[in-house]
């Protein structure tokens, strides 16, 4: 997947039958969907593919269990289902996890225990195990560093889990192994109509400042957060769609919870669910549901939501976490549907709405959701464009990088098949073994791949998506930036200016990432 040559398909020109707009998880999905119909499909991406929310989940693949205590049952059925078709298809990026649901209270057993059993119910044959009810000491096993004090035991379910951006990269791969263009840096500017019905979109390319007319008989907006800016182009008068919701991640060092195990607190003091879970030898601890009214590309923690987050944990560990101790805070916005009431009760189902130029939107969902998403909106493209195409088949389509037994100790698991290709790297040039940074296992051949095969264009491309250092250690990635820029530049013959420039920018985005500094 090479950016250069999906630039010179565009200009091959012609008419394109699906228009995606939003290289998140929704428009990857659709790119995948519309590719795998036989439908000349282009995605356009304003940024990196899933520099926004697809790239900030909790990277649960779940039903969800808050939603089944708000008896939301045919979304957590759905969920569920489509929780089995991402770890049948994707089996590099999706792995089974188990977490433990900690009893202080005597109700609390008999209640969750209730629930969870049902939930493997709802799951069927896709189900990932069976609830468990644990003793005193087997919840200490699992969990070795929940508070023991008034604790009576637990409950253990299972639910998935992936790495977001890494599977927004595959889908981004898979679609263009299905022949669809997809291009990231490239912004939908304005769209484009005849006779009042909207026939394609104006994009302008960020690196270089050309723009272009895409011609193409269904566009689909998928933007998340950005749904209704894509609304007001085309009708300014339209009624807003999406409600931003902000909530936060504090990534920990793993001896906060030293096992494979996570802990998911069902009801904080405020009614919230929070989860403390194991990822990529770090422990994520989230998250928060904060009403936000301007979306933002980078939205910013807020201290209320790290120290809300902070003394949550101190309640059921026996180490307290400060703010010293976070390696990382990251933010993402939910594109929550409109309705009336809190965020926290928005709804988390999607929704597709046809204006009346034809310009199709989907928002909302989760990315557990995102391949049923898909096909619900290129079924709607098909019939509104009267495209010929025949039903979606991706409930039976490997995602690229398939490999059906993972070892997810491997350093370089989540490429799947493709860590071959990377090994391959290494042995013509040992020096691309090299390490990118001590406390992390990247090396340099990865970001030579990321380069030449999945459109790494910056070095944040590499540190927050590619790989995940931004996320994990953000100091540790800000280290890491010279060395990776020097590489880049070496490849794409940059001279020091560009180096200089990528080092001066990410170090900025990076303080975002680091409220130690920030306070
Ligand atoms: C804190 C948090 C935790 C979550 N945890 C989970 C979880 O554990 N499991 C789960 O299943 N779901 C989870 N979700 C939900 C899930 O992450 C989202 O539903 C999903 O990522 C939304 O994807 P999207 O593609 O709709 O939006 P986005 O990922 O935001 O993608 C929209 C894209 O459109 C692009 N764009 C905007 N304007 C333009 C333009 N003019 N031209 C071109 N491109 C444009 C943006 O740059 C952006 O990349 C979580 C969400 C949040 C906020």
């Amino acid at each position: 997947m090479q950016r250069q040559q999906m630039i010179n398909r565009l200009d091959e020109g012609g008419e394109w039958e699906v228009c995606v707009i939003g290289g998140g998880a929704t428009g990857l999905g659709i790119a995948v969907d519309a590719a795998s119909r036989g439908l000349r499909t282009v995605l356009f991406e304003r940024y990196d593919f899933a520099k926004g929310t697809s790239s900030r989940s909790t990277k649960l693949v779940h039903g969800g269990v808050r939603y089944l205590q708000q008896g939301n049952i045919r979304l957590v059925m759905d969920a569920l289902s489509e929780r089995g078709l991402m770890l049948k298809n994707a089996p590099h990026l999706v792995r089974n996890l188990s977490f433990v649901i900690p009893n202080y209270e005597w109700w609390e057993s008999p209640f969750y225990g209730v629930g969870l059993k049902a939930y493997d119910w709802m799951a069927g044959n896709l189900g990932l195990g069976s609830t468990e009810f644990l003793s005193l000491e087997e919840t200490l096993v699992a969990a070795p560093t929940l508070d023991p004090e008034g604790l009576r035991g637990g409950i253990r379910y299972h639910d998935g889990q992936f790495d977001d951006a890494r599977m927004a990269i595959h889908l981004a791969m898979t679609a263009a192994d299905l022949d669809a263009v997809l291009l990231n840096y490239f912004s939908v500017e304005t769209l484009m109509k005849a006779d009042g019905n909207i026939c394609g979109v104006s994009v302008k390319d960020a690196f270089t400042g050309q723009s272009y007319e895409i011609k193409s008989k269904a566009v689909i907006n998928a933007t998340g957060v950005f749904s209704d800016t894509i609304l007001h182009m085309d009708d300014p008068e339209a009624a807003t769609l999406v409600s931003p919701s902000q909530g936060i991640h504090l990534v920990l060092d793993k001896e906060f919870l030293p096992a494979e195990t996570a802990i998911m607190i069902p009801r904080t003091d405020d009614g919230r669910v929070l989860f403390a879970v194991p990822w990529h030898h770090k422990i994520i601890v989230g998250t928060t549901d904060t009403p936000v009214e301007f979306p933002s590309v980078e939205p910013k923690a807020q201290t209320d939501e790290i120290d809300f987050v902070l003394q949550t944990m101190r309640h059921y560990l026996t180490k307290d976490p400060s703010y010293t101790d976070i390696k990382s805070v990251f933010c993402g916005l939910r594109p929550l549907v409109k309705g009336g009431g809190r965020t926290a009760s928005l709804s988390r189902d999607h929704h597709i709405t046809v204006s009346d130029s034809g310009l199709i939107t989907i928002a909302g969902g989760k990315w557990t959701t995102y391949r049923k998403m898909a096909e619900d909106a290129v079924n709607v493209a098909v019939r509104r464009a009267d495209l010929s195409a025949g039903p979606s088949g991706t409930s039976d389509l490997r995602i690229h990088g398939y490999l059906e037994y993972t070892d997810f100790e491997s350093p370089l698991y989540s490429y799947g098949s493709d860590s071959v290709h990377i090994i391959d790297l290494i042995k013509e040039d040992p020096d691309l073994g090299e390490k990118i940074h001590p406390a992390f296992p990247y090396v340099k051949a990865e970001v030579l791949w990321a380069m030449k095969e999945e459109m790494c264009e910056t070095i944040e491309d590499f540190l927050a998506r590619r790989s995940r250092m931004l996320l994990l250690d953000a100091k540790a990635s800000v280290e890491a930036a010279p060395k990776v820029a020097e590489l880049m530049a070496t490849r794409l013959n940059k001279d020091a200016d560009w180096v200089h420039k990528q080092i001066e920018e990410y170090t900025f985005l990076a303080k975002n990432y680091l409220p130690s500094i920030n306070r």
